[in-house]
C-alpha cells in the first residue's frame, strides 16, 4: 500500500475494495467501478487550521500540494443557525439550519467544484464537462472560469431558467438536453472520449466530494467541535451526505470530537417521484435500482441511478438513519414553512429534507430529544422562473 507522501499528502484507493490509483486523472475503481476516495494520514487534533476565510481553513484534510493555491471564489463558511419555534413545530429537541444557498452559484456544489477544479487544473485537463441537474453546472462554471478552463455543460432542459442563466452567463457552453441527468452522463462521457475533456460528475472523479467534506467540518466547528445526533440532507447523487460522512470520519481519526463521539444519524431525504435510495433502503437492499421516470420540481434530486448508491446504503447500515421521500405538495408546503419560519430563502431540496425529518419525527425512527443539523443546499431565487 502506497502511504501518502510530503509532495502529495493523500493516495486514492477505491471506498469499496481499496484498489489503488494514481491521483492524477483518476476516475472510478479500475478493479469495480466503485468511487475512489482520498486517503489521508490522520490529521492530529491540534492541528493549526489554514488562516483565510473560506472553506478551504481545513486545508489539512484537503487534497492540495504544498505550496498550492486553491481555485477559490469564497465558498464555504456558510452560517448554521438555531430556529427553536421550527424545532418545535418539527418535535425536536433542538434544531440548525446550515444555509448552503449562501454560496458562489448559490449552492453547495461551489464546494465540490473548487476542490475538483483545483485538482484538474494540476493535471493539465484541456477543459471540462458535467452532466448536472443544474447546480452542479452553474459551479463548474464558475470556478472553470476562475481557473480559466473551459467548460460544457450538459442538463435537462427543464432545469430550472435562472440556473441555465448562470452557466450561460458564466461562459460556458451549456447543451439542453430532452432527457434526465442520466441521460445527460451518458453524453458527458462520450464527450469526454472524443475531446480530453475532464469529466467532473458526480462521484466519477474524487475530489468533488472532498470538497463537500467541508461542510461536515464546519458543521462540527459551529457547533464547538462537536456532532448533532442527526444530520437531514436532501440527497439526489449522494455526494454531499457522504462528503458530511467522510469528514466526520477523519474528525473521529484525529481526535478531534470529545472521547466516545460517534457518527451521526443520517436522514437521507428523497423525492417521492425520484427516490431510489429510500426504496433500496425500505427493501434492505445494499444497491438501489434505476428509477424509471425521475419527476420532481427539486430538481437537484432528480438522480434515478446515483453512483453513490452503494455508499449510501452502507452509510445508513454502519450509522444508522433512514432513507425516506416527501411528494411534491409536501414538499411546496414546507419550503414556504421553513422559508417563512427562519427568513432563509430556502430551495424546494431544503423543504424536502424538512418534510422528510417531520415524517420521521411522527414515526418515532427520529427521537424527539435529538439535535438535528438540516441542510438547505441551494436558493430559493434558482427556481423561482
Ligand atoms: C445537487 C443538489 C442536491 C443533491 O445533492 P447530492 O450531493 O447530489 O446528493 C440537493 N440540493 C441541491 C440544491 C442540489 O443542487
Amino acid at each position: 500500500m502506497t502511504l501518502p507522501s510530503d509532495a502529495a499528502p493523500w493516495r486514492l484507493s477505491c471506498s469499496a475494495c481499496d484498489t489503488e490509483s494514481p491521483i492524477v486523472g483518476a476516475s472510478i475503481c479500475k478493479s469495480c467501478g466503485q468511487p475512489l476516495f482520498a486517503r489521508y494520514a490522520p490529521v492530529p487534533v491540534g492541528t493549526p487550521l489554514a488562516p483565510r476565510w473560506d472553506a478551504w481553513r481545513y486545508s489539512p484534510f484537503m487534497p492540495l500540494l504544498a505550496d498550492e493555491a486553491p481555485v477559490s471564489l469564497g465558498e464555504g463558511l456558510t452560517p448554521l443557525s438555531e430556529f427553536q419555534a421550527l424545532a418545535d413545530a418539527v418535535g425536536v429537541r433542538r434544531l440548525w439550519i446550515k444555509d448552503e444557498g449562501q454560496n458562489p452559484t448559490a449552492s453547495f456544489k461551489a464546494r465540490g467544484m473548487s476542490a475538483a477544479v483545483t485538482r484538474a487544473r494540476g493535471a493539465g485537463v484541456p477543459g471540462l464537462v458535467v452532466p448536472t441537474a443544474g447546480n452542479a453546472g452553474a459551479a463548474l462554471a464558475a470556478y472553470g472560469a476562475a481557473a480559466g478552463i473551459p467548460v460544457r455543460v450538459f442538463a435537462p432542459a427543464t432545469t430550472p431558467r435562472p440556473i441555465l442563466d448562470t452557466i450561460e452567463a458564466l461562459g460556458a457552453t451549456l447543451i439542453r438536453i430532452d432527457g434526465h441527468i442520466g441521460d445527460a452522463g451518458k453524453l458527458a462521457i462520450a464527450y469526454a472520449a472524443e475531446t480530453g475533456y475532464f469529466n467532473v460528475s458526480t462521484l466519477r472523479e474524487p475530489y468533488r466530494v472532498e470538497g463537500m467534506k467541508t461542510m461536515g467540518f464546519e458543521v462540527a466547528e459551529q457547533l464547538g467541535w462537536r456532532v448533532p445526533d442527526v444530520i437531514v440532507y436532501p440527497t439526489g447523487g449522494g455526494e454531499g451526505t457522504i462528503g458530511i460522512w467522510k469528514a466526520i470520519n477523519e474528525l473521529l481519526a484525529g481526535g478531534w470530537l470529545p472521547t466516545g463521539s460517534q457518527q451521526p444519524a443520517y436522514v437521507v431525504a428523497q423525492a417521492a417521484g425520484c427516490a431510489p435510495i429510500a426504496r433500496a433502503f425500505a427493501a434492505g437492499h445494499s444497491k438501489a435500482e434505476p428509477w424509471v421516470d425521475p419527476m420532481t420540481y427539486a430538481s437537484g434530486l432528480r438522480v434515478p441511478s446515483p453512483l453513490g448508491d452503494q455508499l449510501l446504503l452502507r452509510i445508513l447500515r454502519e450509522a444508522g438513519g433512514v432513507a425516506a421521500t416527501a411528494t411534491e405538495d409536501a414538499i411546496r408546503t414546507w419550503t414556504r414553512a421553513l422559508s417563512i419560519a427562519t427568513g432563509i430563502d430556502a430551495a424546494p431540496e431544503g423543504g424536502c429534507a424538512l418534510s422528510v425529518l417531520r415524517d420521521a419525527v411522527t414515526q418515532g425512527t427520529i427521537a424527539k430529544n435529538s439535535e438535528v443539523v438540516l441542510f438547505n443546499t441551494g436558493a430559493g431565487a434558482s427556481y423561482r422562473v
